[in-house]
Formats: structure tokens, C-alpha cells, sequence
């Protein structure tokens, strides 16, 4: 089965990682921080905190803005749930704002429409949460104006999106927002097996994610709220986590990193292929702006509702063919833990209309070229019965 996605890993990283285990930190340590470093010099940004995953960083993202019960969070439906949760682990409510169906991003029109009407039952949102799908990055400008006119803080869901570029610069630099997430799980750009990454320019939130992430403890002379009683002396300052990443992780993401460019270049190419292969045929791809790079973390397909099959047949077919379609993102809100807090279908149609005929093709650096073309004949033949091979 040719999978939907999945890691590249070289003798490099596998040499990264031996020499890291060898060392004397094999919990968080030297590898973290030049992670972090390396990270926040890559994508622009003053600061970088590690952590386990994204689902932690996010978490940590919205403490560190002070979100906690009675606010409001709103982040696009078409997500991972781990958009959506980070808010009700701190205890907040969730909410949801239509994507667009060219970009399938969080639409900006339906943002503009939806905070007019909660500034006017006062149920304005602490912090929004775009998500560049598919590493095609939202549109931030109008977002971080809206955030400026109606108060809210802004922390991208860049999970997908490392190494993509809005308007000429780097996701992450935080130019429009107050903190990014990155995630290092396998299917993503660059893999440190588990593993995530905030940045931030902000020097505060910097410290209030790193104290967090290590069960709220200081051992830092200068931060220390009592008389420093000697060299064991730690405090516990506020409720925290265990949310560090491992220096064995670290390492590989440091390996990892060192060929991001490369992942995206072929990531890239492998898009414009696809495009190319797939131009005559009843679907249509996810629209990325020219002013943008995108990662290409997904090759997304909305079938169109005339085609020959539908996307259930059209999924069972390429499957049995041997090729790992998959489909991103049910809507979160229909998910039976949602509806329990009172969703229901309809809440963003747009989201709704592009699930349904949804599908993921396989896409990532080891794709080669013949596979691609084959799995474009097999969608030509399912789809017009004709594979176009001549
Ligand atoms: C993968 C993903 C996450 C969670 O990442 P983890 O590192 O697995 O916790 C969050 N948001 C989006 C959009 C994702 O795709």
C-alpha cells in the first residue's frame, strides 16, 4: 500500500540520534535547546520552547495567553481535533468559524461576520486559532487586523505548515500572531517521532510556556519567590506539566531540520505534478495563493458532487488498487464528544460541503515520480474510464 504519508529518515538522522543517546542527557538537555534555537533562527522568531507534541504546545499556547473557563476560543472545524481541545483543557469554550472553499482555510469574511455578532451579545473570543490546512497558510494579515479591532490574541496551528511561507515570510516569525505551533509526528514535515514547537516573540509568554512544560518548577536564582535555601532548591510556582521533549528527540529534529528545504522542494514539485495530472479531471484541488509557499504537507481532493463515483467508492477503489487515500478533516464539532456540548450539523456548511466529497492523496518526499502517475491513471479511470495512457 502506497501510504497517504510518511517520515524520511537517513543514515544521518539515525547517527544524530545513536550520538545523542551515547551523550549524558537523554531527557531534556544541550540537543533541546540548540533545537530550539535552530527552530526559531529557521522560521524568524525570538523564542522556541519544545515540548512532546503540538497537542501539548497548544495547550501551553492558550495558559500562557491566560485562557481559562467562562472565555471563548474559535478555530476552524477543518482540523484535527487537537485544534479544538487545547481550549476545553484549560477549560474554555470552543467554538467554530467557517473555512473557504477555495482555500479551505479559516475564512476571513465569515471571522469579520461572526465577531460582529458576538461583540454585540458580548461573547467576544479570547483567542482565535487558524489552521494552515494542509500547509497552505491562512490569510493572517486580515486576521491579525480583525484580532486588533475586536481584542483577541492570535496562535497559529501550524502543525502542517513548517517550512511554508505567507506573503515572503516565514510561518512562525509571528508577524500577525502572538505564538505558532509546530508538529514533528511522523506524516508532518519533519519528524522527531513525537514532538512539537512554540515560538513567539514575546519574551513572557516565552518563559510562562518553558515554566509550564516542566511541572511549573524553577530552579532559576533570579525567578525564585522565596529565600534560595541552597544549591537544591527548586520551587513549584504555579500548576504545571510534564510536556518536555527528549533530547534523542531533539537531535533527530535537529538532523530533520538540516533538510527541510529539500522536503519542501520535493513536496513542492510532487504538487505541481499532481496539478498537472489531475487537470482534466471532476475535482478540484485546494487553492494556494502565489504570493504564498506552501508546505504541501497534504494533497487534498474535493470530488466534484457530479462525478462518476462518490468519495465513498471512489475511497474504496483507489484502496483495494493499493493506494492509502485518506480523507481530512471530518468537521471537529460532529464528533459524538462535540455534540455532547450542544453541536450540531449545519453550524459551518462550507466545511461540511468539503468533507463530503473529501480525499487525501498520498504525498510526501519518497513519493516517486512513476507512483504518482500511477495513482493520477487510476483516478482518470475510475473517474472517466479512461487512464489516459498512451
Ligand atoms: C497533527 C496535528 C496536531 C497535533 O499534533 P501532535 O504533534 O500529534 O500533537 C494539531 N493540529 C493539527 C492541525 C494537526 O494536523
Amino acid at each position: 500500500m502506497i501510504p497517504y504519508g510518511r517520515q524520511q529518515i537517513d543514515d544521518a538522522d539515525c547517527a544524530a540520534v545513536l550520538e545523542a543517546l551515547r551523550s549524558d542527557f537523554l531527557t531534556q538537555g544541550p540537543h533541546t535547546e540548540r533545537f530550539e534555537l535552530a527552530m526559531a533562527a529557521k522560521v524568524g522568531a525570538q523564542h522556541g520552547v519544545a515540548v512532546n507534541s503540538a497537542t501539548s504546545a497548544l495547550h501551553l499556547a492558550c495558559l500562557a495567553l491566560g485562557v481559562g473557563p467562562g472565555d471563548q476560543v474559535w478555530t476552524s472545524p477543518n482540523s484535527f481535533v487537537a485544534s479544538a481541545n487545547c481550549a476545553r483543557y484549560c477549560g474554555a469554550c470552543v467554538d467554530f468559524v467557517d473555512i473557504d472553499r477555495a482555500t479551505l482555510n479559516l475564512c476571513p469574511q465569515a471571522l469579520a461576520a461572526k465577531l460582529e455578532q458576538a461583540e454585540r451579545c458580548g461573547r467576544l473570543p479570547k483567542v482565535v486559532i487558524p489552521v494552515h490546512f494542509g500547509g497552505e497558510p491562512c490569510a493572517m494579515a486580515p486576521i491579525a487586523a480583525l484580532a486588533e479591532r475586536y481584542g483577541f490574541a492570535v496562535i497559529e496551528d501550524a502543525s502542517h505548515a513548517v517550512g511554508a511561507h505567507y506573503h515572503g515570510e516565514p510561518v512562525g516569525n509571528c508577524r500577525y500572531s502572538a505564538i505558532t505551533v509546530f508538529s514533528f509526528h511522523p506524516v508532518k514535515i519533519i519528524t522527531t517521532a513525537e514532538g512539537g514547537l512554540a515560538t513567539t516573540n514575546d519574551p513572557q509568554l516565552a518563559a510562562r510556556m518553558a515554566l509550564l512544560r516542566s511541572h511549573g518548577i524553577t530552579r532559576d536564582s533570579r525567578q525564585l519567590s522565596r529565600i534560595d535555601e541552597g544549591p537544591w532548591y527548586y520551587e513549584q510556582q504555579q500548576l504545571g506539566f510534564n510536556y518536555r521533549l527528549t533530547d534523542l528527540q531533539a537531535a533527530l529534529g535537529l538532523s530533520q531540520l538540516s533538510k527541510l528545504d529539500a522536503f519542501i522542494a520535493r513536496r513542492q514539485q510532487l504538487r505541481q505534478a499532481y496539478q498537472r495530472q489531475l487537470a482534466a479531471l471532476p475535482l478540484q484541488l485546494q487553492q494556494q495563493d502565489a504570493a504564498n509557499l506552501s508546505a504541501n504537507h497534504l494533497l487534498v481532493i474535493r470530488l466534484a458532487d457530479d462525478a462518476a463515483l462518490n468519495r465513498r467508492q471512489l475511497f474504496d477503489e483507489l484502496r483495494s488498487a493499493g493506494i492509502g487515500v485518506n480523507v481530512h478533516y471530518i468537521p471537529i464539532y460532529w464528533q459524538p464528544d462535540f455534540a455532547a456540548l450542544g453541536f450540531a450539523a449545519g453550524l459551518c456548511p462550507h466545511a461540511e460541503w468539503y468533507y463530503q466529497g473529501a480525499l487525501s492523496l498520498p504525498l510526501y518526499p519518497g513519493l516517486q515520480d512513476e507512483q504518482l502517475t500511477h495513482i493520477c491513471q487510476q483516478l482518470a479511470l475510475l473517474l472517466t474510464g479512461d487512464s489516459g495512457q498512451r
